[in-house]
């Protein structure tokens, strides 16, 4: 007889996935030597099956229910998925099955070699693109709004889906052979549809639609279910994150259908993250399936809906853990949530995750230089793993889990109130935020005038972006000099000597505005992570970015002060080396919220209005000290817009205020630039004007097309600096071919409103590519001002014929 229900069984507990790399970033070493054939496959596999049988023991030990399989993925889960369906880019199928290495032919093109990240926190496709003569990888772009990165399946019209990979089922074996109970995940075929892309496009002019390839991947998705089943698998953790945006309907409409296809005998866990689903909850309650996983880190206030919609006799997981931050969770709070539901759903309300774990770093214990404090405030993967499974003993009853998730989630609780976390100093300033802070003190036009007055500089002004190579013998001081083997004095000296040479070579150039080189970073955002109060920086807390990169971006665990000026001391010194005008250079307010783990206790406009007044006192010190141009790099701007678009405006509206809270200090002869990596502003164009930079400086090198498609779309009130030539590529950009791109840039801006610079920092090239590259920059821009300076027409004609 078994009437009691609720009290008998435990409630169920598991993770979404878990970060594959490694504690000690294993797999991107193995990776990498193997790509450089320093190992064979075999030893690459014995890697990777070591790490899983690792995540396992981690997840059963911690008493979850369930250890999850398939997350692994050898680059990309995304990719996987294409592998597993036999749906790879006929440029990189080679006819037969497809095996590890087509998967990293799709993943970084036929003859990839290793290239560098720009630092530009987006990626830009070329570090994993092929050479052109050989297969270009597969597209690359961000999963959701995370810093992760997964391959674009790439979709035409006669695709075909095929059960090809065994990877998932060799996994899923592996782990139930350990002795772990299984909960396989799969990327689901909606998500997988709409993640991709059309590629051909002849097939879309003729109304070819990649959803219309569903019923095709439907049958291969039934394969791979009956499969699983036949291992004795019970729960398959089917993951469909479109659930969370606003879906066209045509989309949400097809996920009735397919699901209906896909019944089969394993239960299905529909898993939704990174958003709240209540705008697809009609839909979802209609679909066959046995239980839905919704992300209440992200979103609390789903629960109540959710919970009331969603059929008695499906599982609800409440994924409460958040994957994607370092903050030990409040465990005390979520019990007393919970229970009422689990006093109403019983054993079919599990707990877990909120997401995968991959987008968290891996192991606390590792971190030696946290203080005690700190360390109680943050958990990282393994010790989530810890916490999910204590609050589903809590939910059970179990006493001492009760009295542990009060004890566990002090610390948390203390922070709030501890005034070296809530400064009282910071709070009053921010309190005295007013609109008039966010102003300039004069217009774009009255301010253009002054800086004409006061800077002195040319027609088509040519400028870089800020770094310089980050040669070897930089790399090598800095580590020195972390590792306590040169002191401070003598890595001082050797940047000042960076920075003369960066001076020297620039001033060879004839450039009109100079850059220190910013020698002295590692990387724009963890340089001032490391300089300003309120920031914690980990020795191994990495998250993988994508297939072998990995970020350790540092964590926000107060209120943001700037103790002390941080750059200006290497400006003002660049400066004293040269009579030209020296560029300032400062990372903005919402590009470090976005690449660094924010706080859970204060919202992100908080934290960047923080960072606004701390960078607004920098801008202040440099005037000052006789800097007149200032830049504020934004790349992350576009990034940190919400999954929703009906949040992008509230978004974007603080974002703009932050930027401009820190720019505004300036005085109307001080210029202000301002840089993104990228040129499609589309949906944010209107914000980007907002900023109100006198310059801002684009990526638009790719092609003229792109450039003249950036035009048509970008129409920026101030002064515009189209990158020139694309630094991510070690080509010399001929000056013919510059004059060209001006030319075209002319067309669309007028030339006294137009600067000429590369188009992102040039950190990731060497001296010989960056030196070669910019004289042929500075020579276009020359010859331009020749051009459009000569008021006689018969010369100005007598240059174009020996221009073109
Ligand atoms: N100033 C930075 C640099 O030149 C800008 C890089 C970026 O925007 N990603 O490296
Ligand atoms: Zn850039």
């Amino acid at each position: 007889m078994t009437t009691s229900t609720h009290s008998t069984n435990k409630t169920i507990t598991h993770i979404l996935g878990y970060p594959r790399v490694g504690d000690k970033r294993e797999l991107k070493f193995a990776q990498e030597q193997y790509w450089k054939g320093q190992i064979n496959q075999a030893q690459l596999k014995q890697v990777g099956s070591d790490l899983r049988q690792r995540h396992w023991n981690d997840q059963s030990t911690s008493g979850l229910s369930y250890v999850a399989a398939g997350d692994f993925a050898w680059y990309d889960h995304v990719l996987s998925t294409s592998l597993l369906l036999g749906h790879v880019p006929a440029r990189h199928s080679n006819g037969g099955f497809p095996d590890l290495d087509t998967l990293f032919k799709v993943a970084r093109g036929q003859s990839a070699s290793e290239g560098d990240s720009c630092g530009c926190g987006s990626v830009h496709g070329s570090d994993h693109a092929g050479d052109n003569n050989g297969a270009a990888a597969g597209d690359m772009t961000k999963w959701f709004n995370t810093n992760y990165h997964y391959i674009v399946p790439e979709f035409s019209q006669e695709d075909s889906f095929q059960v090809s990979w065994p990877q998932l089922f060799e996994e899923v074996n592996q782990a139930i052979q350990a002795g772990h109970k299984v909960k396989p995940v799969l990327l689901g075929p909606l998500s997988y549809l709409y993640l991709g892309k059309e590629i051909n496009a002849e097939e879309v002019d003729n109304g070819f639609d990649r959803l219309s390839l569903l019923p095709r991947l439907l049958s291969a998705y039934q394969a791979i279910l009956s499969k699983l089943k036949s291992l004795g698998v019970e729960w398959v953790q089917i993951d469909e994150p479109i659930l969370s945006l606003e879906l066209e309907d045509k989309w949400s409409n097809a996920f009735k259908l397919a699901y209906q296809i896909l019944q089969s005998d394993v239960k299905i866990l529909l898993t939704t993250y990174f958003d709240s689903v209540e705008d697809n909850l009609a839909k979802i309650v209609e679909l066959n399936v046995d239980g839905l996983h919704i992300d209440l880190s992200a979103s609390p206030q789903q629960l109540e809906a959710v919970n009331a919609a969603i059929p008695q006799d499906w599982v609800l997981s409440v994924g409460v853990i958040n994957g994607r931050n370092v903050w030990r969770a409040d465990l005390q709070t979520w019990l007393e949530k919970l229970q009422p539901v689990k006093a109403q759903r019983g054993d079919k309300l599990w707990v877990a995750s909120s997401c995968s774990l991959l987008h968290s770093p891996i192991d606390l214990e590792l971190e030696t230089d946290l203080s005690e404090e700190v360390k109680s405030w943050f958990a990282f993967a393994k010790q989530k793993l810890n916490e999910v499974s204590l609050l589903g003993a809590a939910l059970d009853g179990n006493g001492h889990a009760i009295e542990a998730c009060a004890t566990y989630s002090q610390p948390i609780k203390d922070r709030l109130t501890a005034t070296h976390v809530n400064k009282p100093q910071v709070q009053q300033r921010l309190k005295g935020l007013t609109k008039a802070l966010t102003q300039r003190s004069a217009s774009y036009p009255e301010r253009a005038q002054h800086q004409a007055q006061v800077l002195g500089l040319p027609l088509l002004p040519t400028t870089t972006i800020g770094s310089f190579p980050q040669t070897a013998d930089i790399r090598q001081q800095r580590s020195a000099f972390r590792r306590g083997q040169l002191n401070a004095d003598d890595y001082q000296q050797a940047l000042k000597g960076h920075i003369q040479d960066a001076v020297k070579r620039q001033e060879a150039l004839d450039l009109d505005v100079l850059v220190h080189g910013e020698a002295e970073r590692n990387d724009m955002v963890e340089y001032f992570a490391e300089n300003l109060a309120g920031f914690q920086v980990t020795q191994f807390g990495w998250v993988q970015s994508y297939g072998s990169r990995c970020v350790k971006p540092a964590i926000v665990v107060a209120d943001i002060e700037r103790e002390k000026s941080i750059t200006v001391d290497w400006s003002v010194y660049a400066q004293s080396l040269t009579s030209k005008q020296m560029k300032g250079m400062l990372t903005g307010p919402v590009t470090i919220l976005c690449w660094t783990f924010p706080r859970e206790d204060i919202t992100r406009k908080q934290i960047a209005d923080q960072l606004a007044f701390a960078l607004r006192d920098e801008v202040e010190d440099l005037q000052r000290a006789g800097i007149n141009i200032i830049q504020i790099d934004e790349p992350a701007i576009r990034e940190g817009l919400p999954l929703k678009k009906r949040d992008h405006k509230a978004y974007l509206d603080w974002a703009v205020d932050a930027f401009k809270i820190s720019a505004s200090s300036a005085k109307p002869e001080t210029q202000i630039h301002t840089h993104m990596c990228y040129s499609e502003f589309n949906e944010i164009i209107d914000s980007v004007a907002a900023l109100d930079a006198d310059v801002i400086t684009i990526e638009t090198s790719r092609s003229n097309m792109a450039l003249l498609k950036a035009f048509e779309e970008f129409n920026y009130p101030n002064e515009i600096g189209p990158g020139v030539y694309d630094i991510h590529s070690p080509n010399i950009p001929s000056q013919q071919w510059i004059v060209s791109l001006l030319k075209t840039a002319a067309t669309k801006i007028p030339i006294e409103r137009l600067w000429v610079n590369p188009d992102c920092g040039l950190k990731t090239r060497n001296w010989t590519e960056t030196e070669a590259s910019l004289k042929n920059m500075v020579a276009a821009a020359k010859t331009l001002r020749q051009l459009y300076q000569v008021t006689d027409t018969v010369k100005a004609e007598e240059l174009e014929t020996e221009l073109s």
